[in-house]
């Protein structure tokens, strides 16, 4: 799954790397909008109770026979951790995939083209029909709408084409003993070893992303455990060779993540002249009436209870296209908490019910920030006296709202996007 590769971030990476992840079959956004990466599917709450392995001090045959004792406490078979830790060794690509920090990231704009492309349409329509019976009988049991369902198995593996072909144990035991975040990566290794003691699992055993996501919808394996489903009824679940299996799946983790049936994700908007941009918070949540009264309007009819809360997101600034989010962006966020992710499943789901894509034009000629630029732009920002949080080159909401306040100070705009023009005035 997607994922993108932030340090610090409750949750975990993959296949794509990028500043931020995305799905893996394609390459991910733009740091601004997406929020950090996270495996998809994705699911830390296990993480904090596996103490952290004090790696650099041990070798990794040490290291793997302390892991065997605490996968044995946590009642693993011993016979099964020996077969499946047989002639694994560490992974030189995987290491060298976690630590990768590209200076340059796709624009948004370029990753929802990919992401939510004529081809991708077209076969999502022809797959959704052919899945017809089976997304009504999903729907039923977890009252999740087919069109998500499909955007997500196209997103996270066009379609069931690209699972990945990394051996998750081997990827796994490289990111847990020599990652960046170990606590979190050996909570993942030893949901994968109850997998396979489950006999979920093929036969040629666990494979998938570089980061350990597995199957038709990436799934991370402490999501698997939790989410994954039998759901075509042969008594194991199959995220990698059943469809059926791989939908439910999806669907009863959105299902938990606050999924409201026949509720939009949100939708685009028109802003009115002199509009605070200030407004394009993730912390500014108002009512679709209270939006509606400072003169915000969709740009086609939306069924949506006017009560309903939510957010404004303008994912390239105020020279882009504008969006309302509601509830449902959120539970895909949950999914894999990248908002450019977000946005191209709900722009898929909504191209696969027929309508029309985004209306306003993306401003293609801005050029992005590189990452050493951000970092540059954090430090001139602090150095004034704002305060966007460590320079670490990643646009988070710290930074936004310093560049909020910069661009206060100077009259402009606040909508917080770090823009070339930005820094320029910055220097
Ligand atoms: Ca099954």
């Amino acid at each position: 799954m997607p994922y993108l590769l932030l340090r610090g971030l409750s949750h975990s990476v993959t296949a794509c790397i990028l500043l931020f992840l995305t799905a893996c079959a394609e390459a991910p956004a733009q740091p601004l909008v997406a929020a950090p990466v996270t495996p998809s599917a994705a699911s830390t709450s296990s993480a904090a109770s596996v103490a952290s392995s004090p790696t650099p001090l041990l070798s990794f045959d040490e290291w793997r026979i302390l892991l065997r004792s605490d996968a044995i406490a946590a009642g693993i078979d011993a016979e099964l951790f020996d077969r499946t830790f047989a002639g694994i060794t560490l992974d030189p690509n995987v290491i060298k995939a976690d630590s990768s920090q590209p200076e340059f990231t796709r624009p948004v704009w370029d990753y929802i083209d990919g992401a939510v492309s004529v081809s991708r349409i077209a076969q999502g329509r022809l797959l959704k029909a052919q899945h017809r019976s089976t997304l009504k009988a999903i729907r039923s049991a977890y009252a999740v709408d087919h069109e998500v369902l499909i955007a997500i198995w196209g997103l996270e593996s066009n379609y069931g084409s690209n699972i990945g072909s990394n051996n998750v144990i081997r990827a796994l035991a490289t990111l847990a003993y020599d990652g960046r975040r170990q606590v979190f990566w050996r909570s993942q290794l030893l949901a994968a070893l109850q997998i396979l003691q489950a006999g979920d699992g093929p036969v040629q055993g666990l494979i998938g992303s570089w980061a350990g996501a597995m199957g038709q919808t990436q799934f991370m394996p402490t999501t698997f455990n939790q989410h994954a489903v039998d759901f075509d009824g042969d008594g194991r679940r199959d995220l990698w060779a059943s469809t059926p299996d791989a939908l439910a799946s999806a669907a009863h983790y959105l299902q938990a993540s606050g999924w409201e049936n026949g509720q939009p994700w949100g939708f685009e908007v028109n802003l009115p002249q002199g509009f605070d941009y200030a407004l394009a918070d993730p912390e500014v949540r108002r009512s679709l009436a209270q939006w509606r009264a400072l003169g915000i309007n969709p740009v086609r009819a939306i069924d949506a209870n006017e009560q309903s809360l939510a957010t404004l997101f303008l994912p390239a600034g105020h020279r882009g296209p504008a969006f309302l989010l509601l509830n449902n962006f959120r539970s895909i966020l949950k999914y894999n908490n990248s908002t450019a992710y977000a946005l191209a499943i709900g722009l898929l789901s909504d191209a696969l019910d027929g309508n029309p894509g985004v209306q306003a034009a993306w401003p293609r000629n801005d050029r992005q920030l590189g990452r050493s630029e951000r970092i540059e732009l954090q430090e001139l920002l602090t150095s004034k006296g704002y305060e966007p949080g460590p320079a670490d080159g990643i646009i988070g909401a710290n930074t936004r709202k310093a560049v909020r306040a910069f661009q206060q100070s100077l009259g402009q705009p606040a909508d917080g996007y770090p823009s070339h023009e930005l820094l320029q005035q910055l220097r």
